[in-house]
């Protein structure tokens, strides 16, 4: 049924449209939208933003949040590294109705903080002995179902993972992750592209774990392979030892090895780039590829922090992701980032780009554009027409965004604002969100509970 909705105040990238009536099809698609004198259809006391876009997940890994913060063992090292091991463990167990379980409770709350589409950077593929399932995408399917329960979009991006690491053979624990050749990575890759055909909220993208995860010829041979109608997602320089590993190996450091090898452009997407020396961050930028930070889990995982002002000053671009999931609040995805930033710059103008001089909004509108890219559907406009309405809906009575005239109501959302103040998640037209009422949300989280109970996981 087509429905109209009104607005409070709708984002566009141009700014806040005023009483902004939205006329969707029946399919939640955007007829038509504009300011207008007088009420249409439902009026909604809220601010509508676009979606949040999240470039990066590794939706198992929420099995485990809060959880590797026992540091129990004195004087032993807890770094990326140990955390890793603990992540293998639970990537061990997984059946794939628990990962269903788990992935569905983690996108229902991606719902309740306002993110309409996930990139799910999918690398859990086979068994638990390492042989395929009858069904080779199983788990990928189990991702796109979850999606579709908790109503958010998904772009499912199955990663090529070969190896242990440079040159060597795969560890044990990593043989659920393995596409041995190339030809099996693209069996995988064709079969799971099948496969969201049956999903109208999924799309799929291409990926490949990481230089160290796959041979250097393959690496190649992928990139080369590309022909733009796909995102294509990479880890990249996250911890010091890979770039230690990776000159070790190949003679250069990770990003240099691809801009040198790989025709890297703005299908690119490399997620981390925590590490980098001026020459990567400048060649990075000119090739319109973007960067996806995680800065709650870089944080928590100690990686570092990504050279923010020269990769800016070279024109950079970036989305945001929440990779482990210990946040899941993308306004303090990006809070997080800034204060980073201002603690090392001693600035406070992170994200100014231009003589608006609008933090909030500059920051809004580069992680919507450059996550829009991530998930294979790239566009300029917040809300165009034609496209599913997608909307992240802020309560305009809340007192700090009902008393904020409209250039201060960017930054008070980005800058002051918690979920509490979240009226609720539209997507492709639909409240998937709505004061505390969530799609499917008794059934998504009594699974999830069931599945806790039965991995022991949380004891
Ligand atoms: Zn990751």
């Amino acid at each position: 049924m087509a429905v109209t909705y009104t607005f409070k105040g709708l984002l566009t990238e141009s700014g806040w449209l005023t009483n902004a009536v939205v006329k969707l099809d029946a399919s939640g698609k955007i007829l038509s939208i504009g300011e207008s004198e007088k009420t249409e259809g439902e009026y909604i006391d809220g601010y509508a933003l676009p979606g949040f876009q999240n470039a990066h997940s590794h939706a198992f890994q929420y099995a485990m949040a809060g959880l590797a913060e026992l540091h129990t063992t004195t004087g032993a090292q807890d770094d990326f590294w140990s955390w890793r091991n603990a992540m293998y463990s639970l990537a061990l167990t997984l059946e794939p109705g628990q990962m269903e379980a788990v992935a569905a409770m983690l996108y229902s709350e991606m719902a309740r903080h306002g993110y309409t589409a996930v990139a799910e950077f999918h690398y859990l593929h086979h068994d638990k002995d390492g042989t395929p399932y009858a069904n080779l995408p199983e788990m990928g399917v189990r991702l796109m179902a979850a999606a579709q329960r908790a109503g958010v979009h998904i772009t499912l991006v199955p990663m090529f993972y070969q190896q242990g690491g440079f040159g060597q053979v795969p560890v044990e624990k990593q043989k659920r992750f393995i596409s041995a050749t190339i030809a099996d990575y693209y069996k995988l890759l064709d079969s799971t592209i099948q496969a969201a055909k049956a999903f109208e909220n999924a799309s799929v993208g291409v990926g490949i774990h990481s230089l160290r995860a796959v041979k250097p010829e393959d690496v190649i041979a992928v990139c080369n392979a590309l022909d733009g109608s796909r995102p294509f997602h990479i880890h990249v320089s996250e911890q010091l030892k890979e770039i230690e590993d990776c000159v070790a190996y190949h003679g250069k450091r990770p990003v240099q090895w691809l801009l040198d090898n790989c025709p890297v452009n703005k299908n690119y997407h490399l997620v981390h780039a925590t590490h980098l020396d001026g020459d990567e961050v400048r060649g990075i930028a000119q090739s319109g590829a973007s960067v996806v930070l995680c800065p709650s889990t870089e944080g928590n995982l100690g990686d570092g922090l990504f050279s923010f002002e020269a990769y800016k000053n070279h024109g950079g671009r970036w989305s945001i992701g929440t990779d482990s999931h210990v946040g899941l609040n993308p306004l303090e995805e990006l809070r997080i980032l800034d204060y980073g930033q201002r603690l090392i710059s001693h600035k406070r103008t992170t994200f100014v780009t231009d003589d608006s001089g609008d933090s909030g909004f500059n920051a809004l509108k580069m992680a919507w554009q450059s996550g829009r890219r991530a998930m294979g559907a790239p566009s300029k406009q917040f809300f165009a027409v034609g496209q599913p309405f997608d909307a992240a809906v802020v309560k305009a009575a809340s007192p700090l965004i009902a008393t904020a005239s409209a250039k201060n109501l960017c930054n008070t959302i980005v800058y002051s604002a918690d979920v509490s103040d979240m009226l609720g998640t539209v997507v492709s037209g639909k409240w998937v969100s709505r004061e505390g009422s969530l799609q499917n949300r008794d059934a998504i989280v009594a699974d999830f509970v069931r599945v806790m109970g039965e991995l022991g996981a949380r004891v």
